[in-house]
């Protein structure tokens, strides 16, 4: 008898019919003797239906009301799951955010949870009953319904499994684990048995949504057993662990990770003195547009060109105001580019081996790809390419690093 969390995504409560699985699934749990909370998504597509019927009412809706729209894709599916399970005489009870006391502070669209209230779960639980919460939502003080940001699913389930001390997380998606990169771009990608937490972070900071960021984080905080597995077959799933030692053998890189939501600015010929990057720099956090990688060049003629990414949604917004500031620091001209693509290697075993970066350089050149940025962590290397090289670089550096199914 186990205590488990089990979230299943948007693809896996996409029909009717798919909730229907998912309940027999979880009346197998049942009578398997396990106590089970389970997380449900909004049905597929249904978030992104709901962003742009907003969209078609106002170019920028209010964050408040947003989150309020948001929020009621998961409240759509905790009431079906939950039907279903009486239909199959099992008795269930749907939670939304605010019932199950899912407390967050009040930053609409990507609010952070705060503290949740594990006594009403344990009350029901205890009455034999399967909870069944809404993902993705909660409530701040005011009483006011808030969301944790796309995907945020994730992050309901390693919370609440942290809340309630269970002794597994299990992410039920359209993929049966982790693979080496996302096998929908590379089909050689290969199953992961296990990986640590923090290469699941890079990889899932670095592009691989197929776990919210903050649900590594938080899951790693509080040391949350956490797997991955198929809602569609049976298998092991993918094993997310604390433990280095645990994975047998270190490969030199774990996983290859990529965004297509990346954009570029560049100021071309800035006066070289102190301070340009902070005024550069400045204004664009104070729009509150974060910024990723970040090149800066020493020019011969007393200029420097200043590069730096932000994510592709904040790209107008950035080259606005880096074309008010041009003028004001006397630079030449400014450049954009949002056709571009930031693919990552990651692996501990970067850490005592040289040569991972000219060996990554190696095959992007034969495949003629050119390398427009670079970055380097300790156990992450980023490089930005074209958009339309992504692809191709990820298949490129995922055979050059033998992580190809065959050749392992
Ligand atoms: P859900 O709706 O269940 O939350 P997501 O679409 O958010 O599912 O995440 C699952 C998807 O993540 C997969 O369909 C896959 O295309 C993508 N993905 C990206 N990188 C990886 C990876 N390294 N391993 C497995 N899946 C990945
Ligand atoms: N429904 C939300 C989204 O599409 C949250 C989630 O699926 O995790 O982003
Ligand atoms: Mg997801």
């Amino acid at each position: 008898m186990a205590l488990l969390v089990q979230k299943f995504g948007g693809t896996s409560v996409g029909s009717v019919e798919r909730i229907n699985a998912v309940a027999d699934r979880l009346v197998k749990h049942q009578k398997a003797g396990d106590q089970v909370v389970v997380v449900v998504s909004a049905m597929s597509g249904e978030t992104n239906r709901l962003v742009a019927l907003a969209n078609e009412i106002s170019e920028q809706p209010t964050a408040r009301e947003m989150d309020v729209l948001l929020s009621t894709g998961e409240q759509v599916t905790i009431a079906l799951l939950s039907m279903a399970l009486h239909q199959r005489g099992v008795d269930a009870i749907s939670m939304t955010g605010s019932q199950v006391r899912i407390l967050t502070d009040s930053a609409f669209s990507k609010a952070r949870i705060k503290s949740i209230d594990e006594q009403t779960i344990h009350q029901h639980l205890d009455n034999n009953q399967i909870v069944v919460v809404a993902g993705f939502q909660g409530v701040d003080e005011q009483g006011n319904i808030t969301t944790l940001g796309r995907g945020g699913s994730d992050t309901t389930a390693v919370a609440l499994a942290a809340a309630i001390n269970a002794d597994e997380c299990q992410i039920y998606t359209d993929v049966d684990g982790v693979y080496t990169t996302d096998p929908r771009v590379e089909p050689k990608a290969r199953r992961m048995e296990k990986i640590t937490f923090e290469e699941m972070l890079e990889l899932a900071s670095l592009g691989s949504k197929v776990l919210q960021i903050r649900s590594v984080e938080f899951a790693g905080k509080y040391n949350v057993p956490l797997r991955v597995l198929s809602s569609f077959e049976d298998g092991p799933g993918t094993l997310i662990t604390i433990d280095n030692e645990d994975v047998m053998e270190q490969p030199l890189i774990s996983g290859i990770a990529f965004s297509r939501d990346e954009a570029k600015l560049t100021m071309v010929g800035v006066p070289d003195i102190p301070g340009v990057a902070s005024r550069i720099l400045g204004p664009i956090s104070a729009q509150n547009i974060e910024v990723d990688m970040i090149v800066q060049n020493i020019g011969s003629d007393q200029t420097t060109d200043f590069t730096f990414t932000v994510s592709k949604g904040e790209f107008a917004k950035a080259k606005r105001v880096l074309d008010q500031l041009c003028a004001e620091l006397g630079a030449r001209e400014v450049i954009g580019d949002d056709e571009i693509a930031k693919v990552s290697l990651v692996g501990v075993g970067m850490r005592s081996h040289a040569g991972v970066a000219s060996k990554m350089f190696d095959a992007l050149a034969a495949e003629s790809i050119n390398i427009q940025m670079i970055s380097t962590s300790e156990i992450k290397i980023s490089v930005v390419v074209a958009l339309k090289y992504c692809e191709l670089a990820v298949r490129a550096l995922h055979s050059a690093f033998a992580l190809d199914e065959s050749t392992s």
